[in-house]
């Protein structure tokens, strides 16, 4: 992918985001559109237009973009969904859209397309999901059939339904994935073609300035330079190859608005008085709704940023990393709806009503478990190609993990990587019971190691980051909201998280599987380090304190 915008450049899309946000999109206004549900046509096209050129974050540059990295827009995908993730699914689904034409599309059809995006700020919409096709891609119904003329393909007919699709009803082009006779092959297919429609937008529990509508095309006629590549049978593998991307952009998502979400409690905390003092000096209330969702988000984050720097170094987009975009999406989702909800309950009854926004991040940032593959769909993704790594290298996958973590632990011991350690050793052991006792037979327990290995790596991952913070050796658009020792605790509260729970859980589904005998329970427990996961919550509460501490900016006696 490359490297993308200097910091410098970075910084001042950022800059512009953010007083584009004052300016358009207040509160008031946000609750409005919400309440009535309403897409703000007009200001999204101002964010593509010349105030912000939004869109040109990901177009390349030999097409008028400027040709953002990973990191850029992971970065600026966060930003958006601090503010509205109504908003930044529309600025999603154009990059969702435009992605067949990226990844598939002829030199002509890049030119001509991905141009307009950019010199014109099209508005584009990725039409894939069918009423009875979600998950299963596979199971699409939409055909689209050849037009001959003297023996030649001339163009195609497309007839079929697609459903929830972003940007539906206002986006000037919509990729199309349709069947043709050699398999399923994106169309482009413009707003206006005849027998072309979009139905009403749907009314959404979140999201509402979201416009998502169903599409209707009914013999729709296309040229035959409107297949994306000119080969037809393409359109799965482009769809696939750029999961790992496309999923970062989703985590972002759920970590812009789940900190969005808390960015609101943690200076209520400070000022709502009860019980004698500000809420924020309750450690009852800081240690169970505000530090636990940080350090979740936060080993997200980790995560996140690991990947958009493999993607970034990598060739090309094609088909890599894309467990990695999983484990992130995965992660960041979860946190993020996590942190959302706890963020009402710190609000007590004013969390509850609209003013206070919270309510508003917490029915927004749920999609992000839906769409761009549900979190069931990727514990099973996160589960399948783990085991194949498992089973290749005949159970030493984690073990060598953890290894490297534990020489971590040895050069920096104050990040929690011996902690993430016994996590590695639990998951490589869980899947090794698994396998000798053939127990992913059963599908529950194949999706729960996928969350198992999501946690374990995520803890890894942390303890890396914490570690380079130490060293004074982020990647230099790496977020830096946290000194580096208060970004080690945090590792630190996640990695004791991460161990027991895996340990912990790990065993459970082993034993709740019949993997092991009732006598050999003690023994599974030692092996999982069930033990010294628990002996590792040593400091917890203390590390907790570090980080409300900095958080709310006390001075620790
Ligand atoms: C607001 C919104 C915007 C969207 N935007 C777009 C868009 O722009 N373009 C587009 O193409 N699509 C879009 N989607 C569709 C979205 O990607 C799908 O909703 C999603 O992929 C899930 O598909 P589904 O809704 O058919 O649910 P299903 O696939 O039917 O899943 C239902 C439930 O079953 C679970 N499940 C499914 N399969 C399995 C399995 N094999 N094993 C275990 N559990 C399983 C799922 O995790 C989920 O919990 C959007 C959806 C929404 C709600």
């Amino acid at each position: 992918m490359g490297t993308g915008l200097d910091n410098e450049s970075l910084a001042g899309v950022l800059s512009s985001l953010h007083e584009f946000a004052k300016r358009e999109l207040s509160d008031e206004k946000l609750l409005e559109w919400d309440r009535t549900d309403v897409c703000p046509v007009d200001v999204v096209r101002r964010m593509y237009g010349d105030e912000l050129g939004i869109q040109l974050l990901f177009v390349p540059s030999e097409y008028g973009g400027l040709g953002g990295s990973t990191f850029d827009v992971y970065r600026t995908c966060e930003a958006m969904a601090r503010v509205d993730l109504g908003v930044a699914t529309s600025v999603l689904a154009t990059f969702l859209g435009s992605d067949p034409i990226s990844v598939g599309g002829t030199p002509e059809q890049r030119e001509r397309w991905l141009g307009r995006i950019a010199s014109e700020g099209a508005l584009v919409a990725y039409g894939a999901t069918e009423p009875s096709a979600g998950s299963d891609l596979g199971a699409l119904k939409t055909t689209a059939t050849p037009v001959e003329e003297g023996g030649q393909v001339v163009g195609y007919k497309l007839n079929g339904s697609k459903q929830w699709i972003s940007n539906g009803g206002i986006a000037d082009f919509t990729t199309v994935l349709a069947n043709t006779p050699k398999g399923p092959s994106w169309f482009v297919v413009e707003k206006g073609t005849a027998g072309f429609s979009a139905g009403r937008q749907e009314e959404k529990h979140g999201i509402r300035l979201s416009n998502t509508a169903p599409l209707t095309l009914e013999d729709v006629y296309v040229e035959a330079d409107r297949l994306i590549g000119g080969v037809e049978g393409q359109g799965l593998v482009q769809a696939q190859a750029v999961f790992g991307y496309t999923r970062v952009m989703v985590a972002s998502f759920g970590l812009g608005a789940g900190w969005g979400a808390l960015d609101r409690a943690i200076p209520y905390s400070k000022d709502r008085v009860q019980g004698g003092g500000p809420l924020s000096e309750k450690q009852g209330y800081t240690h169970k709704l505000v530090i636990p969702r940080i350090a979740w988000l936060e080993a997200g984050r980790s995560y996140i940023e690991e990947t958009a720097e493999l993607i970034d170094a990598a060739e090309g987009l094609q088909g890599q990393y894309n467990t990695e975009g999983a484990i992130a999406k995965y992660v960041s989702s979860e946190a993020g709806n996590a942190a959302a909800e706890a963020a009402i309950q710190a609000l007590g009854g004013y969390g509850y009503v609209h003013e206070y926004m919270v309510e508003k991040f917490k029915r927004d940032v749920r999609i992000t478990t839906i769409y761009e593959g549900t979190s069931e769909i990727l514990e099973m993704t996160i589960a399948r190609d783990r085991w194949q790594l498992h089973m290749k290298t005949r159970g030493a996958y984690y073990a060598d993990r953890a290894k490297e973590l534990d020489s971590l632990h040895a050069r920096r011991p104050d990040v929690g990587a011996a902690l993430a350690a016994v996590a590695l050793r639990a998951a490589g052991e869980v899947m090794e019971r698994c396998r000798v006792g053939r127990l992913t037979r059963h599908q529950h327990v194949l999706l729960r190691l996928g969350e198992l290995i999501a946690r374990a790596e995520c803890a890894a991952s942390f303890a890396r980051r914490a570690a380079r913070a130490l060293d004074g050796a982020l990647h230099e658009k790496a977020d830096r909201r946290f000194e580096p020792p208060v970004l080690a605790a945090l590792s630190r509260v996640f990695a004791r998280e991460a161990a027991l729970g895996v340990a912990h859980e790990g065993a459970r589904w082993v034993v709740g599987a019949g993997g092991v005998a009732p006598g050999e329970v003690e023994s599974l427990e030692r092996a999982v380090g069930t033990r010294v996961a628990l002996a590792g919550q040593t400091g917890l509460i203390e590390d907790m304190d570090r980080v409300a501490d900095a958080l709310y900016e006390r001075a620790r006696s």
